[in-house]
């Protein structure tokens, strides 16, 4: 299905590298800024949209983690990709297709249900694997936006690590879109101060947080992973649904 994207140009593909030497700059300057490491912060590349040729071409220029949002696009693009490179999912996940991609993620992001948990549990043990899972967390409190309440989070986690086959390592949240740098810092000290609550009783590594507009201010709160698409590959291009 890779036959439904045309060849990239060269100045594409140049624009891709040049972007990624951006935000490697912008990543190790806020983790100076903040006395972290650069190894603190994993890079993942947001490929919804866009080509297996660029997506390689991050891969071959060092992104060692690939971010999914849909199942359907992924499963039609995932025999192009690179083998190097891990792949996490990090969309909406409806129960009815956790089976399709359990064997081809190495994490999932976007737990927010013990009903999804428990699907996501069953599909592991089938394949006899134990899943990784980062719980999504709606810390802007909108109603449109997936992700349990920072109030409902502990009684989830607690629910969720009864589960064989699942191991919970840490929090993913999508905040509101925000441009007030003040803004920022205070959404994202809130969800790090609620994973240093939680990392108390149950040990967690990964706090998944910022965005390209978002991704410096989240690294200088404690984010551990950072989730960018438009920044590296530039504004997403969604053609025209066919009618019917
Ligand atoms: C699309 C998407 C991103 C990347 O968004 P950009 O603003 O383009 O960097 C990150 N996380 C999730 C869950 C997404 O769906």
């Amino acid at each position: 299905m890779a036959s439904e994207f045309a060849p990239c140009s060269e100045a594409q593909k140049q624009a891709v590298l040049d972007r990624l030497q951006v935000i490697r700059q912008n990543i190790a300057d806020a983790c100076r800024e903040a006395g972290r490491t650069e190894q603190e912060v994993t890079l993942m590349a947001v490929t919804k949209t866009v080509s297996p040729e660029l997506i390689n071409l991050a891969v071959d220029a060092g992104v060692t983690t690939l971010g999914e949002n849909r199942v359907q696009e992924f499963l039609s693009k995932c025999d192009a990709y690179r083998k190097e490179a891990e792949v996490q999912f990090i969309g909406h996940l409806q129960t009815n297709k956790v089976k399709q991609i359990i064997d081809r993620v190495t994490l999932i992001h976007s737990v927010d249900s013990l009903h999804l948990a428990e699907a996501v549990s069953k599909a592991a043990a089938s394949k006899g694997i134990t899943m990784p899972v980062l719980l999504e967390v709606n810390i802007g409190g909108e109603a449109s936006k997936s992700g349990v309440s920072p109030a409902e989070l502990p009684d989830l986690l607690k629910a969720v690590q009864q589960l064989p086959n699942l191991r919970t390592d840490g929090l993913m949240t999508i905040p509101p879109p925000m441009t007030d740098e003040d803004e920022q810092i205070r959404v994202f000290t809130e969800m790090r101060e609620l994973f240093d609550r939680l990392r108390q009783s149950v040990p967690m590594q990964t706090l998944s947080m910022g965005m390209s507009g978002d991704y410096a201010a989240a690294i200088r709160c404690g984010s551990t992973l950072v989730r960018i698409g438009s920044a590296l590959f530039g504004a997403r291009y969604y053609p025209p649904k066919p009618e019917g």
